[in-house]
């Protein structure tokens, strides 16, 4: 099928490319394709969303009864927390570019349904339950589209009675929006070199739980961000609650993936993060309606890869257009779809195809997501480096200093990728986690159980290992293999066929509970673990996250 724009990936991003080309020309024929079930369906953010890109894509859109922020933030409060004790930082310390207000309170699952109704008004192609699993190239090297991947494979690799081939997808532009970590970015970036003099990529893995609590508690437009406990000081990372429409609560818990210590677990941070007295009670009578996890790109200015390729661009997080400290990008995946169509569009008028946009890619260090990401690019350099309390103070100050314009400090580097970062067992003190209480932390298997994750059982493992031996002989001796801990939904177990004696370990995949954060794809030690797209269709079902 051939259309003059192909998008991958039915995000902020995607949309907002979408509807843009649309706008500036009806007659386009453009086509958005989604791995998810549905548009939202692995939508996974905060969200507190500044409006900046909304603006500028649909000027009425708080005229709109249908809109899906109605919440506007009212309380910004920053936490630093101790184990039993917390202090709250006064407003007037922070930098300015970090406050809330004028922001809005939502899920941006819902905000993206909302506009996938607007693109499909406009005559965009939307094909939800479809993933893109493959690019297309020309003679030339030029990108012609993608490939959905083939329905009704076994897991033996053999087509089922149900077996439908994928579709090709050509455009003369295909715009890349597959958010963080994307698996054909991944593919991109590799074949064109895009990251060629950037730093490495960072990532932090971001999980979150959403709250129906007690009336008498909630407090709608209130923000609350707190940094420190439960991680040691050189343990980056930190959490968000936000309190929103319908007694809901959106809490989470951020954790940078260059931590060092392998017996470190996510999943059990974040549980026993709840249990401070600062928001425990916040929790208490309520119920725990959805969870979920995604891996939120932090290298921002320094490691945003080059964006133009022949026939296409990267846009949003795949980008990596994060600003870490606001932990915000929908922004900017809103802005870059924005530029990024306008770039499209002017080529198309010209009879341009499969050639580099580069307007889109000249433009953006200048324009307002450069502006944006260039203030914060110090902040996530020097929490690495110097640790939390050290690291978030010159943090703050660069903040300040590049609100008036200067840096002390010039442009950090980030040092090693995530993967990097691991010290072997030996040399770190093992951490042992508290069992859940059941009313406000929980297991891993209750908690994917509220995800909705569903997958075709009989299809191929979409997690490929490049050498099966090594979760077993070198990550086991040397690490515990991580995966068992960093994976937020459980899928990597070592199980023993003597469990007493800890003999003939054997490394077990249960891909059906991947909520596709793509944390293995980032954190293996080994760099063995490559997420493929599953079945379209498969993977979490979130409600509104
Ligand atoms: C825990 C957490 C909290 C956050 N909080 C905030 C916040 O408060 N405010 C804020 O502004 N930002 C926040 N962010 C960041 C924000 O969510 C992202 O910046 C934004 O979602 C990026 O939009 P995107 O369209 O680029 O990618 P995504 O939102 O990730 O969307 C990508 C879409 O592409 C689909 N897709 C991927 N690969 C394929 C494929 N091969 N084929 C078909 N479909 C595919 C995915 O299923 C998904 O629907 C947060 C992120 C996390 C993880
Ligand atoms: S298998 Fe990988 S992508 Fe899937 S949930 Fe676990 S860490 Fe995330």
């Amino acid at each position: 099928m051939d259309y003059d724009v192909v998008v991958v990936g039915g995000g902020p991003a995607g949309l907002a490319a979408a509807i843009r080309l649309k706008q500036i020309n009806p007659d386009f024929t453009v086509v958005v394709v989604e791995k998810g079930s549905e548009i939202g369906a692995h939508i996974l953010s905060g969200a507190v969303i500044d409006p900046i890109g909304l603006d500028k894509l649909l000027p009425d859109w708080r005229e709109d009864p249908a809109r899906p922020l109605t919440t506007e933030v009212v309380d910004d409060h920053f936490y630093l927390i101790g184990e039993t004790k917390s202090l709250k930082l006064p407003n007037a310390v922070m930098p300015p570019l970090l406050g809330n207000h004028g922001n809005f309170i939502g899920s941006l699952g819902n905000v993206c349904r909302w506009l996938a109704a607007k693109a499909e008004a406009m005559e965009v192609e939307i094909y939800p339950g479809f993933a893109a699993a493959e690019v297309l190239y020309g003679d030339a090297g030029e990108v012609l589209g993608v490939a959905t991947g083939d329905m009704g494979v076994g897991r033996d690799g053999k087509p089922k009675e149900s077996f439908t081939r994928g579709m090709e997808l050509r455009g003369k532009y295909t715009l890349f929006a597959e958010g963080a970590r994307g698996s054909l970015t991944k593919q991109i970036i590799a074949r064109y070199q895009l990251d060629a003099g950037r730093e490495p990529q960072k990532y932090g893995i971001g999980m979150k739980e959403l709250w129906q609590i007690d009336p008498a508690k909630h407090r709608p437009g209130l923000v609350q961000h707190t940094f420190g406990w439960p991680l040691d000081n050189h343990t980056g990372g930190g959490s968000f609650l936000y309190h929103f429409e319908d007694n809901l609560v959106a809490v989470g818990f951020v954790l940078h993936l260059n931590y060092k210590n392998p017996t470190l677990s996510p999943f059990d941070e974040f549980q026993r993060f709840k249990q401070h007295p600062l928001l425990r009670d916040t929790f208490v009578g309520g119920k725990r309606i959805a969870y979920g996890a995604r891996v939120i790109s932090e290298g921002g200015w320094q490691s945003a890869p080059k964006l133009a390729f022949p026939g296409g661009a990267l846009i949003g997080c795949a980008a990596g257009f994060i600003n870490v400290p606001r932990i915000k990008g929908s922004h900017n995946a809103f802005l870059s779809g924005i530029e990024a169509a306008e770039a499209a569009a002017e080529a198309l008028a010209a009879g341009r195809g499969h050639d580099e946009l580069s307007a889109y890619e000249n433009g953006w260090r200048d324009g307002p997501i450069g502006r944006d990401l260039k203030k914060v690019r110090n902040v996530k350099p020097l929490w690495s480096k110097y640790g939390t309390i050290v690291g978030v103070s010159l943090g703050g100050l660069d903040m300040w200093t590049n609100t008036l314009g200067f840096s002390l400090f010039g442009t950090l580097g980030h040092g090693k990728p995530d993967y990097a970062t691991l010290k072997p067992l030996s040399e770190v003190e093992p951490i042992v986690y508290p069992k859940p209480d059941g009313i406000v932390s929980f297991d891993k298997l209750s908690s994917v159980f509220l995800s909705c994750t569903n997958h075709e059982e009989d299809q191929p493992v979409h997690l490929k290992l490049a050498d099966p031996s090594i979760p077993v002989a070198k990550n086991l001796p040397l690490y515990g293999e991580p995966a068992r801990l960093y994976c937020p939904a459980g899928v990597y177990e070592v199980v023993y066929g003597d469990e007493a004696t800890k003999a003939d370990p054997r490394f077990v995949i249960n891909a059906q509970n991947c909520v596709h954060c793509k944390t293995c794809d980032i954190k293996d030690p080994a760099q063995n673990i490559t997420w493929t797209t599953p079945e379209g269709g498969g993977g979490p079902n979130y409600p509104n996250m």
